[in-house]
């Protein structure tokens, strides 16, 4: 197993590499399922801008006919109707608002679903290319920074947009020389805040990368592993000093995403509210000049109108400013979304009810990077009869846990194939796979969930007697028994209360409750005292009877009572046969058992582990 080591280096200066612009269609085609919502929203919308624009009219009545030609009921009909028209506008306002919040957050959580469920699928080689901390920020940080643009953003723009429509109609049936009087300084706007809107969506980019980035070394260095190894390195504060750094270039980003343009955009709000002054002089100028002249009703009710103008379309202007800052994090998203899964199901697999348990290797070649060099493993060609074993032994490197890989489909072959009963794994269903090989491996996860939940992941319905079953078959029942709280224990971050010996008996229990025909065993190779040992073994021979077993071996016993052995070096397969074959032979493999009694224990450098002495517990 190769487990990458926390590196730590901080994370690479962003490029400002230019993206493709998301496209405005697909963020459209996420908003479809809703559309008869969305519909309503619109009409909702439409209903209460028109409402809305009639208090001016309502307005203009009251000043130049009501109250001049004191007509009282006239009055109080105009000004009960301008009080309707606000219980109105605000009725349809809430209805709006609840709706649109309820479409927009459908939408979030269908894309978080679909990026989880897309990264459920990615192949194993995808995770051990990326940063932990870099998916779950994708997840939370900008998953969640769309949601107040998909919320708000759709829906202030249908209605800011009505508003301003009707606003400007309106306008114009007033009067249509001072709504050009109003309306003069628009481009310059548009073409201030599309600026703005550029320049605040190349910020939000390198924002969401720099949280990206954060939260990947928070991950990596605030996990058991990471502290134990910051601790006994003793660079807990350099590591703070680091993130220190990190976290001031994310506070110097914020700052410069929040203020991008903020003055250009309030000097757009500025000049919207001296505009009325405008009005009034040119009317004035107007009336002097023994040009046309406007009623006092109808200046009033222009400006009311005008002034009603200012915030929609200054939040128009901002929305298209969102829209440009949220399309940067749509962009990210969708760059996951569109990630290539190499291994799938093909769109006719075949199922197995229960595998026979046949595995065959023919010719089989692998690289985990085809454009590099010389392959991990070429030539393979093995046979394991149904109910067989195999140990694979070899140098450290040689290809051994990669050559394990294959069967449950982890990699895919780069050529030749790999069969289960005849059948190509690749054109199994991943269900069958799954039933038909289970895998202990060297690194055993265990939930922060109680050692119950635990072994029930393997095997959701099964009993409390099956659990118990299972782990008496493999050798930790009496451990967990002698605990306090039993089967109830809480299991520690990555099952950091056990043992390395203990951790393997439990995922050996798990694989036994899956109960699957072929079995793939990677053998830890941290030295176990003797009494450890023989408990793990007792438990791998619970669990290797009756089944395919295909082991990468370490100790002797194992390889001893293997049906057959194979001895793998650079990749390819230099030996193969029984224990006593082999020996007979003299070559390769009898070397390996002359040079360390016990097989290839040569301790690979594993991560410190806390109790790694284990208590004599079974
Ligand atoms: P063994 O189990 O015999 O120690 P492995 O199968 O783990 O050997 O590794 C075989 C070779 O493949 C090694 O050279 C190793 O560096 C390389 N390798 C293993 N995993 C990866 C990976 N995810 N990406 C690239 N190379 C890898």
């Amino acid at each position: 197993m190769h487990h990458d080591e926390p590196a730590w280096t901080p994370p690479p200066r962003e490029k400002g590499a230019p993206q493709p612009p998301a496209q405005l269609s697909r963020i459209l085609r996420l908003f479809r399922p809703y559309r008869g919502r969305l519909a309503v929203v619109g009409l909702l919308v439409g209903a209460s801008s028109l409402v809305s624009v009639a208090s001016p009219f309502l307005l203009r009545e009251i000043l130049d006919v009501a109250i001049p030609q004191q007509r009282t009921g006239l009055l109080s009909l105009l000004a009960l109707g301008m009080i309707a028209t606000a219980v109105l506008t605000s009725v349809f306002n809430v209805l709006q608002t609840l709706i649109s919040t309820t479409v927009g957050q459908r939408v979030m959580h269908d894309l978080r679903t679909g990026v989880y469920a897309k990264l459920q699928r990615m192949p194993l080689a995808f995770f051990t290319r990326t940063r932990t901390g870099e998916v779950q920020s994708r997840i939370a940080n900008d998953i969640g920074g769309m949601q107040a643009t998909v919320t708000s953003t759709a829906t202030s723009l249908v209605s800011n947009l009505t508003s301003v429509v009707a606003t400007l109609v309106a306008m114009l049936a007033l009067d249509w020389r001072l709504t050009i009087v109003s309306l003069v300084l628009l481009p310059l706007f548009v073409w201030i805040s599309r600026r703005v809107g550029r320049e605040r969506k190349t910020i939000a980019t390198r924002r969401q990368r720099q949280m990206a980035a954060m939260s990947a070394m928070v991950t990596e260095s605030l996990s058991v592993s990471g502290i134990l190894l910051g601790r006994t390195m003793g660079r807990a504060d350099s590591l703070t000093r680091v993130f220190a750094d990190e976290s001031d270039r994310l506070a110097d980003l914020e700052v410069r995403a929040n203020m991008a343009g903020r003055w250009r955009m309030s000097v757009i709000g500025i000049v919207m509210a001296a505009i009325p002054a405008l009005l009034y002089w040119t009317a004035g100028l107007l009336l002097q000049l023994g040009g046309p002249a406007f009623s006092i009703g109808t200046l009033v009710a222009f400006v009311t109108l005008q002034q009603g103008l200012l915030r929609p379309t200054v939040s128009l202007l901002n929305t298209g400013v969102q829209i440009q800052t949220s399309l940067a994090l749509f962009q990210r998203i969708f760059e996951y979304l569109d990630l290539p899964v190499d291994i799938t199901e093909p769109a006719r697999p075949v199922r197995l009810a229960r595998a026979r348990g046949e595995v065959r290797f023919e010719d089989v070649s692998f690289s985990y990077d085809p454009a590099a060099g010389s392959p991990t493993l070429s030539g393979i060609d093995l046979t394991v009869p149904a109910g067989g074993s195999l140990a694979v032994v070899g140098p450290t490197g040689s290809g051994k846990s990669t050559l394990s890989y294959l069967v449950p489909r982890l990699y895919d072959v780069t050529s030749g194939r790999v069969t289960i009963d005849g059948i190509d794994v690749r054109d199994l269903d991943f269900d069958s796979l799954a039933r038909a090989v289970g895998v202990v491996s060297q690194e055993t996860y265990l939930f922060h969930a109680s050692v119950a939940d635990n072994l029930r992941f393997a095997r959701p319905g099964a009993t409390d007697a099956e659990l118990e079953a299972a782990a008496r078959a493999a050798q930790i029942h009496d451990h967990i028994a002698s605990l306090p709280q039993g089967y109830d224990t809480l299991v520690g971050e990555r099952g950091y209360r056990f043992s390395g010996g203990e951790k393997q008996r439990l995922a050996i229990a798990r694989t036994i409750l899956r109960d699957p025909p072929v079995l793939i065993l990677d053998e830890a190779t941290s030295a176990l005292d003797t009494r450890t040992e023989q408990a793990v073994q007792r438990a791998i021979d619970a669990l290797s009877s009756g089944r395919t077993t295909l082991t990468i071996a370490h100790r002797l016993s194992t390889i001893r009572d293997a049906d057959q052995i194979l001895v793998l070096d650079g990749g390819r397969i230099a030996e193969r046969g029984t224990h006593e074959e082999l020996l007979a032979r003299d070559g390769r493999y009898a070397a390996l058992l002359r040079r360390d009694a016990v097989l290839p224990a040569a301790p690979e450098p594993a991560a410190p582990e806390p109790g790694a002495t284990e208590p004599a517990s079974a």
